[in-house]
């Protein structure tokens, strides 16, 4: 993939309020990404802002997410490249593709560049006998188009995500780079459990009987806000599939459907249902590792 073919630049469409918890690093994110920008005139003068964000955590842990509404919230363009993406570039291609990249965010100011997987761009450089190969090449240029972003960086972000901080090189860590490292986990409390199921069911029609309290408790610990998601969208498969049942005779007449009878209702037994046939995608192991 070429960074022509990486899309257009565009304000994304995720609200805070489609994550739940997290407010730690919700916060931070604000400060570094929207203070700058809502008032410019406090940093005319004082020290180079520091522009980029490093998201570090385990998998499904809601990374794109924070980058994705930080964007939408600040009404700022959002441009995502994964790391494996960035090498390939790189790959029988020239450097000209990571410039484009740049130059495609830069015409798009207000813009995010969201880069996933970057711990894809280790070794380290000089590590594992790659020094002056494919990898030297790309962090390189990715450093220098970052060092290059000038003087006035209020309005062009970068923002780095990975599950393997300790593979990162050291050298896009360092200040005026993805210097601002935000750890992005779950928490075993039930309370965090709860939050991001409200946010992820905040749009479903729930049966008086639910309780997202309730079921947060019946959770395993080790669920990550994607085990959440999953947990919620069976929940409204089984309620889509119990109407369907309750309502047709054959699955022909799902066209019949009347407008004013559209709407599912989802059940606490729905939730249940689905949460006995869900395993955590991580165990406790390795959660322990972050
Ligand atoms: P990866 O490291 O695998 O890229 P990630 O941390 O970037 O993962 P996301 O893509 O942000 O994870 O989250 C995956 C899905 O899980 C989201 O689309 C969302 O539905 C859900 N999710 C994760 N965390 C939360 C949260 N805190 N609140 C609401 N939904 C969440």
């Amino acid at each position: 993939r070429t960074a022509s073919a990486i899309g257009t630049p565009k304000v994304p469409n995720v609200k805070w309020e489609d994550i739940g918890g997290l407010e730690n690093v919700k916060r931070a994110i604000l400060d570094t990404v929207q203070v700058p920008l809502v008032h410019r005139e406090l940093f005319t003068s004082g020290l180079r802002q520091r522009s980029g964000v490093m998201l570090y955590g385990p998998p499904g842990t809601g990374k794109t997410l924070l980058a994705k509404a930080v964007a939408t919230e600040c009404s700022l363009n959002f441009l995502s490249v994964k790391g494996p993406e960035v090498i390939n570039m790189f790959i029988g291609e020239s450097e000209k593709n990571v410039r484009e990249l740049f130059q495609k965010a830069r015409g798009a100011r207000p813009c995010v560049i969201f880069f996933d997987e970057l711990d894809a761009l280790a070794p380290a450089r000089g590590a594992s006998g790659d020094s002056g190969g494919v990898m030297d090449r790309v962090v390189s240029q990715l450093l220098a188009e970052i060092d290059g972003l000038g003087e006035n960086t209020q309005d062009l972000f970068v923002i780095g995500a990975t599950n393997r901080p300790d593979l990162i090189d050291s050298a896009l860590l360092r200040p005026g780079r993805f210097d601002k490292l935000l750890y992005v986990g779950i928490s075993p409390d039930p309370t965090y459990r709860e939050k991001v199921l409200s946010a992820l069911s905040r749009k479903f029609d729930l049966d008086k009987d639910v309780s997202l309290g309730l079921l947060a408790r019946k959770c395993p610990d080790n669920f990550t806000g994607a085990d959440m998601y999953a947990l919620c969208a069976d929940a409204w498969m089984q309620a889509v599939k119990r109407k369907v049942h309750m309502h047709f005779l054959s699955p022909r007449d799902i066209f019949f459907i009347e407008e004013d009878d559209s709407t599912v209702v989802v059940k606490q037994e729905d939730f249940f249902q689905a949460l006995a046939e869900l395993k955590p995608s991580l165990s406790l192991q390795e959660l322990a590792k972050y």
